[in-house]
């Protein structure tokens, strides 16, 4: 068997295994606790975002996606920034709330640094004030989706050069 065909079948396994089990680290950089209780609602029977597989995990050294709430406020911005450099390769991004996204209710604060993308690259983007479960798992699920192309390097913050997002939600 070829090196080549060995690599492909195991980044394809590496893919198979994250997209159908990715595990979640949550963290709140200033949210108002609106979003966070829709998060957890997410993972409640009711709307079971386990069934695609997802686990929420305590610790970044174990998580591939890093859902984000509220703004980045100036004190939670090194948290932050340590909590992402702590998660291994490769790492996804989802901002969730218009905090998040903008800074929202929040922006021109004199002590928030604006949302999440002011930070770090974010790949999927899910508003509302506080967005809908449907609206979160929508925005997980299309994440999960885009893992199904070959493992892209993960890409520098914001700060250091543009990102693409894979996905910009609508508000429901
Ligand atoms: S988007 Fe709304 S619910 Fe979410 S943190 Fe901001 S103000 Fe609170």
């Amino acid at each position: 068997m070829s090196t080549n065909l060995v690599e492909s079948v195991i980044e394809g396994l590496k893919t198979w295994a994250r997209v159908n089990s990715p595990w979640v680290i949550h963290f709140n950089s200033g949210s108002c606790n609106g979003c966070d209780i829709e998060i957890l609602a997410t993972i409640t029977p009711r709307y079971d975002l386990e069934r695609f597989g997802i686990k929420l995990q305590g610790s970044p050294r174990h998580a591939d996606v890093l859902i984000c709430t509220g703004p980045v406020t100036r004190q939670a911005r090194e948290r932050l920034i340590r909590i992402y450099e702590q998660m291994p390769e490769p790492k996804f991004v989802i901002a969730v709330g218009s905090c998040a996204l903008s800074g929202g209710v929040f922006d021109g604060l004199y002590n928030v640094a604006g949302g999440i993308d002011q930070v770090l690259p974010v790949a999927a983007y899910v508003p509302g004030c506080p967005p809908r479960p449907e609206a979160i798992i929508d925005g997980v699920v299309k994440l999960l989706s885009s893992l199904q192309q070959p493992a892209p390097e993960t890409a520098p913050a914001r700060e250091q050069g543009a990102t693409q997002p894979v996905y910009e939600g609508e508000a429901i």
